[in-house]
């Protein structure tokens, strides 16, 4: 007899409206080298938001976002492993971020970098390995290959740390690609939301200097004050963006909607480099003279790779990093999608997933 996949609940969007709703599906059939977990935790990234909207003309309804998941192995949690697994401790911390499968063999993922595989199995919005759209962690169990598993330090709370999942490998990887961890550097974060204000805390603790560069004046104390920057640029005051011209060692830019790259472009030094992350579906608009003459750089950066992942929740655990969160039940999730779009987060949704919903009894323990 063919074996069926366990029944999931789960919220998505069915239209451009992106409002979500409850959804009922299956998960496929677990494998032997599969993980099934309960979700107990996941951030709401803008991601998801854009996914949900169809922002980017790719989203594959109905949808059920969430790729920043924590969950932690306990009996009914981590609530099945497969034949194949190595084993995951009881009591043990884990989470799934914005990818749960890739090639395996062709180039990028060899050379130790699949989150640019040309076969990505992401999260949410992807094709998974049964041929169906993969379905996130906006819902209540997820079925996972245990290698796109990580495992997150004990000493952090399990609704901090889920953002890390996404936002958190996404500002860690560029800064050790691209130099910008070393004491002595000047970092420029322009967008101080759910990603930016991660860059802050990971770029502190690298012990650089940390300009917030940002379009809300009303995010000026708290950038100083309470998530640690150095130095504060609104975006709109041309006299605060001439005064840091050529001060910026690189820039990475969060920015979920259009917006002029040039004025970020003159406050790097000669032959900076700014890391674009963010996904406005709009195009950029980026004269020669603004990187000629410096010898600059724009490149870009899609999240990590499951070892930068990994690297990534390890130097978080040793520095205590998380991120600022807001959680909300499930039911909430439209209310908190809309403010998400309206900039008023500080600095991140989680939703508490497992606390949500009725309690369900999974069969397979
Ligand atoms: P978020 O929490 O909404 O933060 C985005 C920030 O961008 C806002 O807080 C705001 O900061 C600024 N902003 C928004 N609209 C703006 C506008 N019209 N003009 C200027 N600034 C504006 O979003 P997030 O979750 O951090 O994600 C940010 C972007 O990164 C999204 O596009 C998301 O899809 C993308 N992303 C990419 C990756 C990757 O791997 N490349 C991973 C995760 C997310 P201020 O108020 O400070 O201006
Ligand atoms: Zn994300």
């Amino acid at each position: 007899m063919e074996k069926e996949g366990l029944p999931a609940l789960g919220w998505a969007a069915r239209d451009t409206s992106g409002h979500l709703s409850p959804y009922s599906f299956s998960r496929r059939v677990q494998e032997d080298d599969d993980v099934t977990i309960k979700v107990l935790f996941c951030g709401i990234c803008h991601t998801d938001l854009h996914i949900a909207k169809n922002d980017w003309g790719n989203t594959l309804y109905p949808v059920v976002p969430g790729h920043e998941i924590t969950t932690k192995r306990l009996v009914g949690v981590v609530t099945d492993i497969g034949r194949g697994v190595d084993g995951f401790k009881i009591g043990e911390t884990v989470g799934v971020g914005y990818f749960v499968g890739s090639c395996r063999t062709r180039i990028s993922c060899s050379k130790g970098y699949e989150n640019y595989c040309a076969k990505l199995e992401i999260t949410s919005n992807g094709v998974g390995r049964d041929g169906e759209n993969t379905r996130g962690g906006f819902s209540d169990v997820l079925v996972v290959n245990q290698d796109y598993v990580l495992r997150v330090p004990d000493t952090l709370p399990m609704d901090g740390a889920a953002p890390l999942l996404c936002a958190g490998v996404t500002m860690y990887t560029p800064m050790m690609r691209h130099g910008l961890n070393a004491p002595g550097k000047h970092l420029g974060v322009v967008g101080l939301g759910g990603l930016g204000h991660l860059a802050i805390k990971f770029g502190k603790a690298f012990g650089m200097t940390v300009t917030v560069i940002s379009s809300s004046p009303a995010k000026r104390q708290e950038a100083l004050d309470r998530l640690g920057a150095d130095a504060f640029l609104l975006s709109s005051d041309p006299e605060e963006m001439k005064a840091a011209a050529g001060t910026m060692d690189g820039i990475i830019d969060t920015v979920s909607a259009g917006h002029p790259i040039v004025p970020l472009l003159d406050v790097l030094s000669p032959m900076g480099q700014i890391v674009l992350v963010g996904g406005p579906s709009e195009p950029l608009e980026l004269p020669a003279y603004a990187i000629v003459p410096g010898g600059k750089g724009i490149v870009g950066n899609l999240v990590g790779s499951i070892r930068d992942c990994q690297a990534m929740l390890d130097f978080a655990g040793k520095h205590g990093i998380t991120a600022d969160v807001e959680v909300v039940k499930m039911d909430y999730v439209n209310t908190a999608v809309q403010r998400l779009q309206r900039n008023d987060v500080r600095y991140r949704f989680v939703i508490d997933v497992a606390g949500s919903q009725p309690p369900r009894r999974l069969s397979r323990v």
